[in-house]
């Protein structure tokens, strides 16, 4: 795919995190990613307060969704995510447990891809409440192109359970 200067990929991103003032890390990751010249951001969701899932025996998250629209790739877009974590103060070493940020590509436009690290869309977003209700906010709409369903499809199927 070309990198060209059109921002016209719609992808979305989630954002988490439960160390310090995850409040303010989350306002900061999306500060961050609003100021880089190749990315705009063009939807956001409401923040919210979620139970830790995985290792329970950590802080409640905030949990939130942008939509973004870039030039970048795929890749470039993920290696840009893990260089503001990075900035931020996250280290590696701590999947599913405390983090300061968490940047996860959910969906970039109606791509699949399944590469050595680069997963997308994301794949644990459609059992994830914390994912599928911010998501739901701004993308209810939007089909999940593995599944062909819509997250409000999704969101309802995992209320379901
Ligand atoms: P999960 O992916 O289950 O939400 P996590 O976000 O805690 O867990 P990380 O430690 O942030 O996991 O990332 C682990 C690896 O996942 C990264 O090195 C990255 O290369 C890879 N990865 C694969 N697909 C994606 C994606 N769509 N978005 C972000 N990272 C991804
Ligand atoms: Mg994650
Ligand atoms: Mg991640």
């Amino acid at each position: 795919m070309l990198e060209g200067k059109e921002k016209r990929n719609i992808c979305f991103i989630g954002i988490g995190s439960n160390l310090g003032e995850p409040l303010s890390h989350c306002l900061d990751a999306i500060a961050t990613v609003v100021s880089l010249e190749q990315i705009t951001l063009t939807k956001q969701s409401s923040l919210y307060k979620t139970e830790p899932v995985g290792f329970r025996d950590q802080g409640w998250f905030i949990n939130g969704v942008i939509e973004v629209k870039t030039a970048h790739t795929p890749r470039t877009l993920l290696e840009t995510l893990k260089v503001i974590e990075y900035e931020m103060g996250r280290r590696s070493g701590e999947r599913w447990g405390p983090r300061v940020i968490d940047l996860d590509i959910l969906f970039y436009g109606q791509e699949i891809i399944d590469e050595e690290g680069l997963v997308v869309p994301h794949p644990e977003l459609h059992k994830r409440g914390f994912v599928l209700v911010p998501l739901n906010e701004i993308a209810s709409y939007v089909i999940h192109p593995v599944f062909g369903v819509s997250v409000q499809g999704l969101l309802r199927r995992l209320d379901d359970k």
